[in-house]
């Protein structure tokens, strides 16, 4: 009898030791992020990982969300960010969170941190709310080897470059990635960037690319982009994919076609959209790329002189006319450092504030003096939105914010930064229907997990790290607008971040569990 009595006992604690976890999420509609249809079902969480998913009816823990009726899904990935400089203004991420992005990968459009070490160490002492991966960029690696200037590199320079991105890459960033319509990247010529991402391709890193052109030559640009990927042998992740002015409206039919035919091809290619028909950009992309060499003073320079404002001028208003547009009412003033009111206003608006003639010419005259004062960053309104949509059923296509860690109030932000993926769960998932549920949270989550090597993450599996999303997926909704973009989005109920509850019943705790995420080429 005795006996008895302690194989029950040793039995009771062998059952309690296996079946308790830390966190216990219960009841939920599991989506594992494979696109598989969801299904009911438990998921355990111990430390960091996630322990056991299924029915875990008879097991414990100390902390037990209940998610009847919620979406319990893998952490979003967001794999076109840019969050230098704002991790420490706030660490806490809060528009990533709201939006439930657990992961962002950084160093898009050609920049990032040159010295990737320093960086991911950083990243990992400062503790920040969300997983932070690195992409090396092509216009600060060419600025540390050549400054500003507007020509090819010597052979010592493009040597110099080479040996930054491959020291990058052991470093631990996940890819190269270029931004071609930025100084000093557009003075590059194809040969240089293929010199480039041949060394990412050699520590398996991927290469992520802002195009030489998203308008007009667009097509020209996604060549290029594809001949590059092509020669260096790597893959291929396309930018924000867009076509931009109101000329253009309805090529998104031939450039994603070009996709679609080079991954037919053999090419592994896939894309990135934000969920807006408005881009959002410095001001000085506006001017034409030569007057921007050399760096800011010289820039100055030229601005003083009367033919080349001339120049400038006629550059702007010829694309202004392209777009059939009579006023730079389009292009809207997010930050102007000079002047902060002038946040939210038009150039046209802004042109009349201050006393000038309601002429385009007129117009041009003030971009010019805000650029010498400093520039301003941009919102362009610019896209339509059936090509948004066409480019959004493409299933190789993520959603990503292209954003910033936002800080609250500051500025007027374009509203990516706090509502893509709400957004394309919302609007586009339930009120339209441009795909499934199941998809949608797959692109969030196991194809930029895929594509970028995240071995760990991007699906719920025993052994994963614990990056886990809770929501409500009847009213999970974007609430930023340009008008008044900062409003986090709504249904968002739990989110954590290598195990951590980090946000508790649509609240951010204050966790800070992120870490920093390294590449395949890192060497320790
Ligand atoms: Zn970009």
């Amino acid at each position: 009898m005795k006996f008895f009595f302690f194989i029950l006992l040793f039995i009771a604690i062998n059952v309690s030791a296996q079946n308790r976890a830390d966190i216990l999420i219960r009841n939920g509609k599991i989506i594992d992020g494979t696109g598989n249809s969801w299904v009911y079902g438990d998921v355990a969480v111990k430390d960091s990982t996630i322990i056991a998913i299924g029915n875990l009816k008879n097991w414990q823990a100390d902390k037990i969300i209940d998610a009847t009726g919620l979406i319990v899904a893998p952490g979003f990935i967001d794999v076109h960010t840019h969050i230098e400089d704002d991790e420490i203004k706030n660490p806490f991420a809060n528009n990533f969170i709201m939006d439930g992005v657990t992961t962002v990968i950084t160093g898009n459009c050609g920049s990032s941190h040159v010295d990737v070490k320093q960086y991911l160490s950083f990243i990992d002492s400062l503790h920040i709310s969300i997983n932070v991966a690195t992409l090396v960029g092509h216009n600060d690696v060419r600025e540390a080897a050549m400054g500003m200037d507007n020509r090819a590199p010597t052979n010592d320079e493009l040597n110099k470059m080479k040996s930054l991105v491959e020291k990058a890459m052991q470093d631990g960033a996940v890819g190269f990635s270029t931004g071609l319509i930025y100084t000093p990247g557009t003075y590059a010529k194809t040969d240089e960037i293929i010199a480039l991402v041949k060394v990412a391709a050699t520590y398996n890193g991927v290469y992520a690319t802002h195009m030489r052109n998203e308008s007009d030559s667009v097509n020209y640009a996604i060549a290029e982009a594809l001949n590059i990927a092509k020669a260096a042998n790597i893959s291929l992740e396309i930018s924000h994919f867009k076509v931009g002015g109101q000329q253009n409206w309805g090529r998104s039919k031939q450039t994603l076609a070009m996709v679609k035919q080079a991954r037919a091809e053999g090419l592994d290619v896939t894309i990135d959209q934000y969920p807006y028909t408005a881009s959002s950009t410095s001001l000085n992309t506006l001017l034409p790329e030569w007057i921007l060499a050399d760096g800011d003073s010289t820039v100055r320079k030229r601005l003083q002189e009367p033919d080349i404002v001339k120049q400038a001028a006629g550059y702007m208003l010829k694309k202004l006319a392209a777009r059939k547009l009579q006023h730079f009412s389009y292009a809207v003033v997010a930050y102007y450092k000079a002047d902060t009111t002038l946040n939210g206003k038009s150039i046209e608006q802004i042109n009349l504030l201050w006393k000038r003639k309601h002429t385009a010419t007129e117009e041009t005259k003030t971009i010019i003096d805000m650029v010498k004062n400093g520039g301003a960053s941009m919102v362009f309104h610019g896209m339509s939105e059936d090509d948004v949509k066409y480019i959004m059923q493409y299933p190789f296509n993520m959603p990503a914010s292209d954003a910033g860690i936002r800080k609250f109030g500051e500025g007027a932000p374009h509203p990516r930064g706090y509502g893509t993926n709400a957004r394309v769960l919302g609007k586009y998932v339930r009120e339209e229907n441009i795909m499934s549920l199941e998809d949608a949270i797959r692109r969030m989550t196991s194809l930029p997990a895929q594509k970028f090597h995240f071995k760990d993450r991007g699906l719920l599996r025993e052994g994963f790290a614990a990056d886990i999303v809770v929501f409500d997926a009847n009213t999970v909704n974007d609430l930023s607008t340009f008008q008044r973009p900062h409003q986090y989005s709504t249904g968002f109920k739990y989110i954590l971040v290598n195990g951590k509850l980090t946000l508790n019943n649509g609240v951010h705790t204050g966790a800070r569990n992120g870490k920093a995420l390294y590449g395949e080429g890192y060497i320790k």
